[in-house]
This record gives C-alpha cells, sequence and structure tokens, in this order.
C-alpha cells in the first residue's frame, strides 16, 4: 500500500536517470502538475546548463494555399479555383525575403499546401533564386508536401529530396505529424501520409545528411496514450539517427476548421505536456515553444516546464492566422519575455549554434 509521502516510481526512476518506457511516459500524466514541471526544468538544465533561452529571427512564407488534401482540422486550405485561393508569384516570395534580410533575418520557413500543379522544378526553381540573391537559411517543406512533390514529380522521396537539397533547401520542418498514430490520422486527415510514411521521409532526410525537426499537434481526439506512441516513435528514429535538432509540440487550434469544436487543450494541457516531452524525449537536445499557437504568457510559462527555445519572431504567417489566432511579436516582445522568465535571450540559427548573446540592457 503506498502512503501520501511515497513517491510515485516514474519520479524515482526519472532521479535514477532511467529512461522512461510508455507506461512511464503515461504515469507522468497523472503527476501533479507542479512536480512535473520540476522534474522537466531539472531535465532541461542538465542538456543546456547555461541560464540561456535562444530564438531565431524567421519568417514564415505560406506559398500557396490550394490543397486537395481536405485535412479537418485545417482552417488555411483552399481547393484548387476557389476564389480565395493563391500562389505567390517568385517575385513577391523575393521581396518579402529582401524585407527579412534587411531585418536581420537568417532562416526562411517556407511551407504551403499540397497544390496539384507544382512539380519538383518549381521548387528547384524557387529555392536557386532564392540562393542566387541571398545568404539566407531555407527551412522549407514537411514530410507530407515532399510525399507530394515525389508523388506528382513521379520521383522516389530520396531522389526528391537530394534535388531539392542540390537546389538550396537545408532542413526539413517536422509539420505534418500531428499525432503520428494511424488511428488518429484516419479520423481527422484521411488523405495525408500515414505515420510510416512520415518518419520514413525524415529518416531518409537524415540519411543523406540533412536533418530536420519534429512536431507533435495535440488535441486532435488522441489519448494521451496516442501522445506517448508518438513520443515514443520520434525517440526511436532519433536513437538511430540523430537527425532530430529540435520538437515542437503545440495544441490544435479549433476555429474555422471542419473540426471545430469546444473541446480543446487548456493551458493546463500544454504545459504537461510540453514536460512529458522534454522529459521522455531525452535524444533530443532542444523543445521548442510555441507562442505563436499558445500566445505570449503561457509560451513564457513553458520555458519553466522544459522548453529552452522560443521559435522565430518575425512573421507573415498563414496557416495559423487562418484560425484567428494573430499573435504578434517583436524581437523586443522576445527580449522582455526570456528575461522575465529568468533567462538571459540569446539569437540562435537553423543549427541552434548561438549567434549573439544579449545583455541585460540590449534591445533592439
Ligand atoms: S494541413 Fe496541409 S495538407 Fe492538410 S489541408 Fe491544410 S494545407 Fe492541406
Amino acid at each position: 500500500m503506498s502512503t501520501l509521502l511515497e513517491k510515485p516510481a516514474v519520479v524515482e526512476r526519472i532521479e535514477r536517470g532511467e529512461r522512461l518506457g510508455p507506461l512511464d511516459g503515461r504515469a507522468l500524466f497523472d503527476l501533479d502538475l507542479l512536480t512535473l514541471g520540476r522534474l522537466a526544468e531539472n531535465m532541461r538544465w542538465r542538456m543546456h546548463p547555461q541560464n540561456r533561452v535562444t530564438f531565431i529571427k524567421d519568417r514564415i512564407l505560406n506559398y500557396t494555399n490550394v490543397c486537395i488534401t481536405d485535412c479537418q482540422f485545417c482552417a488555411f486550405y483552399r481547393r484548387p479555383r476557389h476564389p480565395e485561393s493563391y500562389l505567390v508569384s517568385n517575385d513577391e516570395i523575393l521581396d518579402r525575403i529582401q524585407q527579412t534580410v534587411e531585418m536581420g533575418g537568417t532562416q526562411v520557413l517556407i511551407q504551403g499546401g499540397h497544390h496539384p500543379n507544382l512539380k519538383i522544378d518549381y521548387y528547384e526553381e524557387l529555392f536557386r533564386a532564392i540562393r542566387a540573391r541571398f545568404p539566407i537559411t531555407i527551412h522549407a517543406l514537411s514530410a507530407p508536401e515532399i510525399d507530394h512533390i515525389a508523388k506528382v514529380s513521379h520521383l522516389s522521396i530520396r531522389e526528391t529530396l537530394e534535388r531539392l537539397r542540390q537546389a538550396g533547401l537545408a532542413s526539413l520542418p517536422g509539420g505534418g505529424a500531428e499525432i503520428l498514430v494511424d488511428r488518429v490520422r484516419e479520423a481527422i486527415s484521411p488523405k495525408k501520409i500515414r505515420a510510416n510514411r512520415w518518419f520514413e521521409v525524415h529518416e531518409t532526410v537524415h540519411e543523406i545528411g540533412m536533418k530536420s525537426t519534429a512536431t507533435m499537434m495535440f488535441g486532435v481526439g488522441e489519448t494521451l496514450d496516442e501522445r506517448i506512441e508518438h513520443l515514443d516513435r520520434v525517440r526511436a528514429l532519433q536513437d538511430r539517427t540523430g537527425g532530430f535538432r529540435a520538437f515542437i509540440p503545440w495544441s490544435f487550434t479549433p476555429y474555422r476548421s471542419a473540426l471545430e469544436s469546444s473541446d480543446t487543450p487548456g493551458g493546463v494541457d500544454y504545459l504537461r505536456t510540453m514536460a512529458v516531452a522534454r522529459l521522455y524525449l531525452d535524444n533530443v537536445s532542444n523543445i521548442d515553444c510555441g507562442w505563436l499557437t499558445e500566445g505570449r504568457k503561457l509560451a513564457q510559462m513553458a520555458l519553466r516546464f522544459g522548453a529552452n527555445d522560443l521559435g522565430g519572431v518575425l512573421v507573415g504567417e498563414k496557416v495559423i492566422e487562418a484560425t484567428g489566432v494573430d499573435f504578434q511579436m517583436t524581437v523586443n516582445h522576445v527580449l522582455s519575455m526570456i528575461r522575465g522568465a529568468g533567462f538571459v535571450p540569446a539569437q540562435r540559427d537553423t543549427t541552434y549554434a548561438v549567434l549573439r548573446e544579449y545583455g541585460p540592457d540590449e534591445w533592439e
């Protein structure tokens, strides 16, 4: 029989530095919030002993909202020929990147829908045009977009990735993961790639010597066991390849999508999931928190629940904006948030290398 003072077994395992299994992961969700946060923060300090939180100056560019995949949770896409559908011209993309470079941005995150007519030559031309003009890192597309481009171009995943890398693609964001369990994927995005394919794309990215990130969008009808299954598979691939630079969990924003619901994750669920991710992913160095989906105040709290990075600051993002969420952020907001949480702010690049640490009185 346990007593009130007895420690849960999962806490003892963490304190002994043991790797957690799926049952441990599930048990973490039952800990009281502050105990869970303390454990995650301790692990964050072990992995990042500097008193520092990083961020990147980047631009999100959504080149098209045309998509034929009809995910139920998506408020962003429009079917081909819909009056609100768009494809941003290459000249417009280059102009936006010019502004990003002038503002000190070091990365452009390019993502869009599954456009039925854009084959690989479109992306090769775009990436080459960007790299010819700007010394900016192209962190672009996602596993489902790579799968789609491969299909419409009649190429293998490896050929697609090799050609895009030759054209200037530097790394692959972890988008399109949602919950990497097929029961959930079949319910919310039946036309999108299954979990095995998502992992196959990332494994191929890593095999050809590139890096990527992994994400999880939770609160779409999955169980807590399924969240752990998602984390477990990310950790297993990371054991094999070491190719994930970061993990980024965020909560589903339901507004204006076919999956609209009032039963959505709250702030406590977000902080719990953040902390569980930090503890379970013992081989992924960086955990980013998402101010874009969670708002500044909750993202700042997440820095005390295991996150060590705040993501990007120069936005022009349309996917989240389509849900009606419109959090804006400047570098000075980021500096203030990080200092307010008790850390030293530092600008990083796509590889998470620190470019500049900000002194206590430095602003932009
Ligand atoms: S989430 Fe992506 S793939 Fe799914 S409908 Fe939206 S744009 Fe298309």
